[in-house]
């Protein structure tokens, strides 16, 4: 008998193979996974994780993190050096950013 490593239960009825923790899984927890679609339960491919693609993501979000933290520096400085308007260019560049990083976040 398998024992699910989410929930140590091993008194599920179904399992699935789950790419993401390279494990059996009981279907319990796998529907209760982020990348569970919630849309097609009743076809075979309900599990939307990409390893592939979740490292590109990752790749994705540190990079604009990285541009957020070096635009953050670059207003702080325009606003020392008294160039108000520059500064808050940057500051609505910084909000763009930002919405796009929570977008990437929430389709992991
Ligand atoms: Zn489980």
């Amino acid at each position: 008998m398998n024992t699910c490593p989410i929930c140590k239960s091993d008194s599920f009825q179904e399992s699935i193979n789950c790419p993401k923790h390279k494990d059996v899984i009981c279907m319990d927890c796998c529907r209760q996974c982020e990348h569970y679609d919630q849309d097609k339960p009743h076809i075979a491919h309900w599990c939307r994780y990409r390893p592939q693609e979740a490292a590109e993501r990752k790749d994705k979000i540190t990079a604009i993190e990285e541009q957020i933290k070096f635009l953050d520096d670059k207003q702080d400085r325009l606003f020392r050096e008294g160039n108000q308007r520059k500064a808050e260019d940057v500051v609505w560049e910084i909000v763009a950013l930002k919405m796009k990083k929570e977008g990437l976040e929430k389709g992991a």
